[in-house]
């Protein structure tokens, strides 16, 4: 790829048409079909008809969504846009929304915005004081925890030495009492508890309610991550999972992966908006005033000058409607189902998780056997290189194991029919060299 696009840097001006038709035809080997509905790999979604032509205007238009002056219309789509959210995913009402680039910058924000809390409740001013000399902060996430969690922790301030990664069970989440037994050794200092709503390998979500009911007497930010898994909130069979999910101080989710827009889309919720405004208390002498009605976007971002993402949310909301959200969600956990059962049917496979969400990990072979991780791989290559369907391979509580996400708007049944025929001859063709169809 890269010696497809590789050119002297140009010293002079080609004409535009030329420089678009290259780059289609230069590119297009290194393409990959993950909008599309067999595209099972990582946690990634397609884009809806609205939510793209959206995207377009939104570069067309090529607002700055820094605040309400350099784009009314940006700053009006992210006021609707984020009452729509607060009242899709049933958060308290006055609850303040960023629209960020995913959900890595959604983590971050809300959880920069707890350490802000936490430490103006021990007595220490972040905005005047920074963090050196403040008293630690504790972490406690699952040891199955997102990495963009760690990743966020780290930029804003807290290091390996302060997150206390809870021991998880079979399916991810954080084992109970072990946390409170971590709590009631950390009590009385400043503490966040990252919760996850929807493991990125097995869709399972932890339990909200109990941890809330453990930190009650604690100076504690409690943090749900909730990339995909947070859409759940949106289906009466699934929001089950998420109960207690209102008693937490932040909220993070991508809009890019299951609310079916392009990329880059994150949103980050918090409960308090004094708490979470407290991130940026610098403003640019020329950026007017932030007033009722007038929205300042970049208030609520880590960014300044920013993509008016917004009207893309706004655009998917209105085309879908809660019962489309709805539709997506469920329909997606519906189809995991169905590919779990199907891969059960299949020689030399087995389901490794419990298929609560849109999550399916299958491992092959017998749990003990050497080359696993060979043949894993070489499987999940062999598909991908047939080019069907996509889908990887990642480790487990130890094992290696194909993964399958699904959470593309336009994934059916027939898709799913396919990609198990496909896995059934890609496993043959690999395990004893057989063919198993023509073409
Ligand atoms: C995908 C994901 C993230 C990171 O989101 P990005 O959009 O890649 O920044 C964080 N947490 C969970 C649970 C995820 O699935």
């Amino acid at each position: 790829m890269i010696r497809e696009l590789d050119r002297p840097l140009p010293e002079h001006r080609t004409p535009a048409e030329q420089v678009i038709r290259d780059l289609v035809s230069d590119v297009k080997r290194g393409l990959v079909a993950s909008a599309g509905p067999r595209y099972f790999g990582f946690v990634v979604g397609g884009a809806t008809p609205a939510s793209l032509m959206a995207d377009w205007l939104t570069s067309a238009w090529d607002q700055n969504a820094q605040v309400y002056a350099t784009s009314p219309a940006a700053a009006a789509a992210e006021v609707i846009a984020a009452r729509w959210i607060v009242e899709l995913l049933g958060l308290p009402v006055h609850s303040s929304v960023g629209f960020v680039t995913g959900c890595q910058m959604a983590n971050f924000t809300a959880l920069a915005s707890g350490r802000n809390a936490v430490l103006e409740r021990a007595g220490w001013d972040v905005d005047s004081r920074g963090l050196f000399g403040a008293e630690p902060i504790t972490v406690f996430m699952s040891e199955c925890g997102h990495a963009t969690v760690r990743s966020a922790l780290h930029m804003m301030g807290v290091g390996s030495a302060q997150i206390r990664e809870i021991p998880s069970d079979a399916q991810g989440r954080m084992q109970l009492s072990a946390l409170e037994a971590e709590i009631r050794r950390a009590s009385g200092q400043p503490m966040i508890l990252s919760v996850q709503a929807g493991n990125v390998n097995s869709g399972a979500f932890e339990p909200i309610e109990a941890v809330a009911d453990l930190v009650r007497e604690e100076n504690a930010w409690l943090h749900v991550d909730g990339a995909f898994g947070l859409w759940a909130a949106v289906s009466p069979e699934l929001n089950g999972h998420l109960k207690g999910m209102e008693r937490a101080d932040s909220w993070a989710a991508d809009a890019h992966k299951w609310l079916n827009v392009p990329y880059d889309s994150g949103i980050v919720i918090v409960k308090n908006p004094v708490q979470h405004r407290s991130l940026k208390t610098s403003r640019c002498a020329y950026a007017g005033e932030e007033s009722e009605g007038r929205r300042d976007g970049s208030s609520w971002a880590p960014e300044n000058s920013r993509r008016a993402r917004a009207f893309v949310v706004y655009a998917v909301l209105r085309e879908l409607g809660r019962a489309g959200v709805q539709d997506i969600v469920e329909r997606c956990c519906m189809l995991a189902r169905c590919f779990a059962r199907g891969v059960t049917q299949i020689p030399g496979a087995q389901v490794l998780n419990d298929v609560v969400l849109n999550q399916v990990l299958v491992r092959l072979g017998s749990t003990t056997a050497n080359g696993a991780d060979a043949l894993h791989r070489a499987v999940a290559a062999r598909l991908q290189a047939e080019g069907r369907c996509w889908l990887g391979t990642t480790t487990w509580r130890g094992h290696s194991a194909l993964r399958v996400s699904i959470c593309n708007w336009m994934t059916t049944e027939d898709d799913i029919a396919l990609v198990l025929e496909s896995l059934a001859c890609a496993i043959r063709e690999t395990t004893d060299g057989s063919a198993c169809r023509d073409g």
